[in-house]
């Protein structure tokens, strides 16, 4: 396995390492943790006929150890979980059997919740082919399928025993996948590492032409800080560290709910919420000007959209943050900038400065 660089995710006897490299998901050698298991893979329709050959070519397995589900946020339902346990039932997977899950967000969610569950819990693999997965969903154990009342809402926390990246499956992603995955990438530099973002600054158009160095440092860089925040509060404690990875997020999903979660994909409106973060911490004069101009002018080279969509008011952020899970005793809580690299959750932020920012945004 040459060129594989090893991360780490410190959750004592649920620790994992995270390989990230080049055609590695067709390399054996990436998967010591599965070795001499009975396993199971699960992916997607549009992924099985791009990657699903070479993993079964390294792990020695046949086409019947492979559920396919339809690709698309549609699969990731209790319905589509009970298929896939049935079909776990029918074709007799032990307790020490090993589930793999091949594709993006929502094949991992999907998967590690069917994992989470099939006979009280079994192991399973993450194998990400999204930039989203790879810097984000493979990595903290967050496991779940969507309910009509509302995304996430079924779930487990399960960690995976490993984590496979393989930068190679990127150059099938769609552009607009890339670029919403991309935004989770810049929302890592702004919360956690001013010295990510800059070098997002300077590597963006190496990142753009999927330069394979360029995007295993990222994936490497996302994932360690992934790693440590959810090491500190791998359960997401109210007002833990692990909020802090929403930054964007409130702004977002009001974006997402206003536009029936059909129009933007969450990576492009997470990037909408990052600049409306950026741009409120500034009025707050918590980061400087500059600073917040740097973070739109990033976003904006990325391809990312720096404004809510045509339509949506002050009024509609207002009405749809004030359902935001970030609500906590009447007051909204915001995760802002006290500077580039360093969030905070705060309910101690000026709705009159929150009123400009948005009135700025939705011209
Ligand atoms: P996705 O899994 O739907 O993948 C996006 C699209 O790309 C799909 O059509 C898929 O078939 C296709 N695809 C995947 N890999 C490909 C490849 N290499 N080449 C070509 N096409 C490919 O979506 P996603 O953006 O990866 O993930 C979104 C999901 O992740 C959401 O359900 C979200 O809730 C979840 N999520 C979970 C966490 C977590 O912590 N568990 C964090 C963030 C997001
Ligand atoms: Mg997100």
């Amino acid at each position: 396995m040459n060129n594989t660089r090893i991360l780490k995710v410190e959750l004592g006897a649920r620790s994992y390492p995270i390989r990230i490299g080049r055609s590695i998901a067709g390399l054996d050698t990436a998967f010591p943790e599965s070795a001499g298991r009975s396993l199971r893979v699960v992916t997607d329709s549009n992924v099985e006929p791009l990657y699903l050959e070479a993993l079964l070519g390294a792990l020695s397995l046949t086409r019947d150890q492979v559920y396919v589900v339809p690709a698309g946020e549609a699969s990731k339902t209790w319905d589509s979980a009970g298929k896939v346990l049935d079909w776990l039932l029918e074709s007799r997977l032990s307790r020490d059997g090993c589930l793999i899950a091949l594709g993006g967000g929502v094949i991992g969610d999907l998967t590690g919740f069917v994992a989470s569950i099939y006979q009280r819990g079994i192991d399973f693999i993450q194998i990400p082919t999204t930039l989203l997965a790879q810097v984000d969903s493979s990595v903290g154990g967050k496991t779940g399928v969507n309910h009509a009342r509302g995304k996430n809402l079924i779930g487990a926390f399960h960690q995976p025993i490993s984590v496979v990246a393989d930068t190679d499956t990127l150059a099938t992603l769609p552009k607009r996948e890339l670029l919403a995955g991309l935004a989770e990438v810049i929302k890592y530099g702004m919360l956690a590492d001013g010295l990510l973002f800059e070098w997002l600054e300077s590597n963006l158009d190496r990142i753009l032409s999927l330069n394979p160095n360029s995007l295993a440092e990222i994936i490497e860089r996302c994932c360690a800080i992934k790693a440590r925040i959810v090491g500190l509060d791998e359960r997401e404690t109210g007002s833990g560290p692990r909020a802090l990875l929403n930054l964007g997020h409130t702004f977002g999903h009001a974006i997402e709910t206003y536009t029936g979660y059909t129009e933007w994909l969450h990576g492009e409106a997470v990037a909408t919420g990052l600049v409306l973060a950026a741009d409120l911490s500034a009025r707050h004069g918590w980061i400087t000007e500059a600073v917040a101009a740097r973070c739109t002018a990033l976003i904006a080279r990325a391809g990312l959209p720096v404004a809510p969509p045509k339509g949506m008011t002050a009024e509609h952020f207002r009405d749809l943050m004030g359902l935001d899970k970030k609500v906590k005793a009447g007051k909204l809580r915001l995760i802002l900038l006290r500077g580039l690299g360093d969030a905070v959750l705060s309910s101690d932020f000026e709705q009159d400065l929150l009123d400009e920012t948005l009135a700025a945004a939705c011209r």
